[in-house]
């Protein structure tokens, strides 16, 4: 810490990333990413004539995505938020929503950076336990007088709520913004989407970074009542209006026009995570029932740390996190079929060697 930060940052822990290594070649299973590029209108979009633009600033309301995106979920436009990515809109909920007085709840094991975001504005917060079996109990968010904020499916877990408890949580909260996190959503999960007409606490963040294979590209969104919109809307306005890039936008539009390919690669990601899951059963492991493009999994034999170094010296990147009740675990992101192959290779070779 300099001499010059405020010290209301004095104990704020930010985020760790997952690696992006940048020595060497590694089968990189670590950050949910898609194995697979953009479509190839995306790639067509982005040509010499959009880079001749970027001496304009972008469009800060998004309009022509905002339209594609309402008529792709059956919503209005002015339901939809968007911005650089959803850790942007983690952080926009967080500012816009919570307070010293106005706290949060999300479960113990979750995103990372939920409890960052709450740090950095103070928010005092409450970290919900999971159940035994690693699964959200949602009567635990219910009357809880707070801003709750629940990933499903889960990370890292990878398990998800359903609908009806989604429910209950919002009847019970109706002061509340009720944020549920669908990066993962695309890959067999249950959107809430629907429910944003009968609940105008509820929001919904979702991501271009995971099944619409555009991580490098910084691109969320959420889609909740007009209300909250504009509550996102002015905080958007009062910190970076421009905060999404004209080249992002436009790959963000040919991404709706090609919804069919993202639909296809996510259900070849949800083949390979089922058959991923069943070989890793066969050696053993326990594995936790993902509806997420990653699975979360653990051996009697090997500590998760470990496994996690010796697939890293074999070329093989996983994630692993040093916390009390999952250290056992390593969370391996869906591939591709021949990336997942040799990863599976890789461990029984370092299983034999045990
Ligand atoms: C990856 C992820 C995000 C962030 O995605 P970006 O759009 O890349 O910022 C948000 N929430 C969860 C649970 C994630 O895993």
């Amino acid at each position: 810490m300099s001499r010059f930060l405020s010290p209301r940052f004095e104990a704020l822990e930010a985020y760790t990333p997952g690696e992006q290594p940048r020595d060497q070649q590694y089968i990189k299973l670590n950050t949910n990413e898609s194995p697979f590029p953009p479509s190839p209108e995306v790639i067509e979009r982005i040509n010499a004539d959009e880079v001749r633009r970027l001496h304009l600033y972008p469009d800060p309301e998004g309009k022509f995505l905002k339209e594609k995106l309402a008529k792709l979920y059956g919503v209005e436009k002015e339901n939809i938020f968007l911005s650089n990515g959803s850790d942007d809109i983690l952080n926009f909920a967080f500012m816009a929503f919570c307070d010293n007085e106005r706290g949060a709840v999300f479960p113990e094991i979750s995103y990372g950076f939920y409890p960052v975001y709450a740090d950095l504005y103070q928010v005092p917060h409450m970290k919900i336990p999971l159940k035994e079996d690693f699964s959200i109990h949602y009567k635990d968010y219910c009357n809880v007088n707070k801003m709750v904020v629940i990933a499903n499916p889960n990370a890292p877990t990878g398990m998800e709520i359903g609908l009806y408890e989604i429910e209950e949580i919002l009847k019970s909260n109706p002061h509340h913004v009720v944020l549920i996190d669908e990066a993962y959503v695309d890959f067999g999960g249950t959107s809430a989407v629907g429910l944003v007409e009968k609940y105008p606490n509820l929001m919904v963040s979702m991501t271009y970074s995971k099944s619409r294979s555009m991580a490098g590209a910084r691109l969320g969104f959420a889609i909740a009542s007009k209300e909250i919109i504009e509550d996102l809307e002015k905080i958007k306005f009062s910190t970076n209006p421009y905060n999404i890039n004209r080249l992002t936008l436009v790959a963000g539009e040919a991404a709706v026009d090609s919804d069919f390919y993202y639909k296809e690669n996510s259900k070849k990601i949800i083949a390979t995570r089922e058959a991923t899951v069943k070989a890793l059963k066969n050696l053993g492991f326990i594995v936790l029932d993902s509806k997420a493009n990653f699975i979360f999994a653990k051996h009697d034999k090997i500590y998760g740390g470990e496994f996690y170094a010796e697939l890293k010296k074999k070329g093989v990147l996983v994630r692993h996190f040093e916390k009390e009740k999952i250290k056992d675990f390593v969370r391996i992101t869906i591939g591709t079929d021949a990336q997942m192959k040799i990863f599976l290779q890789k461990t029984a070779e370092i299983l034999n060697e045990r």
